[in-house]
């Protein structure tokens, strides 16, 4: 017979047709004369509840369900007369696809942390919870290309390999075939990397923006959206060495247009989410509350599904830096020196405590920030009147912080290079680059949004660790 879906199942609720099932055993309870299996397929959060008579089979093949084992059933849908779901299946035939030896199968039908859970990568797309999550992160994946497809953008892949080191974003993975105990020198005494695979040094990128750029010139609106690397050494609940960004970039568009492109785009994921996957993010808002129990209530963060509609309901606070440094400077927090980084004057580097203090406690709703100091932003963005400033903006989240990074791009030929020398950015690296402003150089921007910071927001996930199949962070690359 053909598998039936569960999510399918439960949808069509056909009470009285013949199905088969297959999937992973949940839990078992057996009395004297029934079994009750609750069967998980992944495709949706809920179970289906299998119904065997123990009398009619085979007693090995009953002991062989346990937590974990792969089975198939067929059977018929019958109303259900105890379980949540209103329909449970009557098995007729059992197969045991797979057992899950009990003695040595990690997961049990209980709760397990998430550290333990990540512990076991490899198992935790069996929990109800990595479940949920895996399912959302699809949905959201799916929604960034249909929100550019809508709008007429194109996905570029930019190349994961990058032959240059002055994308500005961070700490970088040098990629190299020369074998590290016989490393080829130059005559004086450098490493010769003419000799390397690609004959000059390469690294794995940390943003597809540079590339993007050259795209957007040309195809007006486009889009990448790939895995990005950072050899950052900071163990946050934040940070991840590889991760996944998505980074559009627009012809004609200024620091306004970005905001505004950035804050729809944000606002239909999270729609989508609330209209796709209301059962897995229910799922997620209880597993929350349960946890948030024990805390009082003035520390209880808003249930998740409330938090995202109150994001779709607010338009985003906008906000210059010099504003928010005088906002800053007569905090609370800072005045009673509770940041950790004291804010002391204009210029300062903003930490996530700032940005979360400004979004939680100050405006209460998402903030995006404009027009950075020079000094703290990348090379490219684009130079002030004031010619201290540069047209950049962050957009800050609750319990995030910085979720986007972008800016308008300087388009002017002779700032750009004059800011890549006072730099010491090699101008031989950056000729194709610089070629853009040469050749028909429009006004544009664009922006970065880290996918698992999006996760983490969604899903009200603390750690992003959780929010990835398989996380690399500083000392870890299991699995
Ligand atoms: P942060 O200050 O939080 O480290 P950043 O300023 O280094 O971020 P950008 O270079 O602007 O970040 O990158 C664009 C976006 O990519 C960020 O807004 C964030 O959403 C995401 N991002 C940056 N670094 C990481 C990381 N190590 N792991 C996961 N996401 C990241
Ligand atoms: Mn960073």
């Amino acid at each position: 017979m053909k598998r039936t879906e569960i999510k399918t199942l439960l949808q069509e609720n056909a009470v009285g047709v013949e199905v088969n099932v297959r999937g992973w055993v949940r839990t078992k309870r057996a009395s004297k004369n029934v079994a009750f299996v609750a069967l998980n397929d992944g495709s949706t959060i809920h179970n289906i509840q299998i119904v065997l008579d123990v009398n009619v089979f085979d007693k090995n093949d009953l002991a062989k369900i346990t937590t974990g084992a792969a089975i198939s059933v067929d059977g018929e849908v019958v109303a259900s007369q105890g379980s949540v779901q209103s329909i449970e299946i009557n098995a007729k035939r059992l197969e045991i696809l797979g057992e899950a030896n009990p003695d040595e199968y990690p997961l049990q039908p209980k709760k397990h942390s998430l550290e333990f859970l990540r512990e076991i990568a490899h198992l935790r797309f069996r929990s109800s919870t990595f479940g949920a999550i895996t399912r959302i992160r699809h949905s959201m994946i799916f929604a960034v290309h249909q929100y550019f497809t809508m709008h007429g953008f194109f996905n570029i892949h930019t190349p994961i390999i990058t032959g240059s080191d002055a994308e500005g974003a961070g700490e970088m993975f040098h990629v190299s075939t020369l074998d590290p105990n016989h490393l080829p020198k130059t005559e004086t005494g450098e490493i010769d990397y003419s000799k390397d695979f690609f004959g000059k040094e390469t690294n794995l990128t940390v943003s597809g923006q540079l590339e993007v750029e050259t795209a957007m010139a040309g195809m007006s609106k486009v889009y990448t959206f790939g895995p990005t690397f950072r050899a950052e050494n900071s163990n946050t609940s934040r940070h991840l060495a590889e991760f996944w960004m998505i980074e559009p970039e627009v012809a004609f568009n200024d620091l306004i247009d970005n905001m505004d492109l950035a804050e729809d785009f944000l606002k239909y994921l999270i729609q989508y989410a609330l209209d796709h996957n209301s059962d897995d993010l229910q799922f997620l808002s209880n597993r929350l509350q349960e946890e948030e129990k024990g805390k009082p209530e003035d520390q209880r963060s808003m249930e998740l599904i409330e938090k995202l509609k109150f994001v779709l309901e607010n338009e985003f606070a906008r906000v210059t830096y010099t504003e928010a440094i005088e906002i800053l400077k007569n905090s609370k927090p800072n005045k009673k020196k509770k940041f950790q980084y004291l804010i002391e004057e204009w210029g300062a580097d903003l930490q996530s405590e700032h940005e979360r203090f400004l979004v939680e406690k100050h405006f209460q709703k998402p903030v995006i920030l404009i027009d950075y100091p020079a000094s703290i932003k990348a090379f490219y963005m684009k130079q002030s009147e004031d010619g201290k400033t540069v047209r950049a903006m962050d957009v800050l989240f609750p319990q995030i912080g910085e979720i986007i990074g972008g800016s308008q791009r300087e388009e002017n030929y002779q700032k750009l290079k004059r800011r890549i020398t006072e730099l010491g950015i090699p101008e031989k690296e950056m000729w194709w680059y610089l070629d853009t402003r040469k050749f028909g150089t429009v006004v544009h921007s664009g922006f970065g949004l880290g996918f698992e910071r999006l996760m983490l927001f969604v899903t009200g996930m603390g750690n992003i660790r959780d929010v990835i199949p398989f996380p690399r962070t500083p000392q870890n690359a299991e699995f």
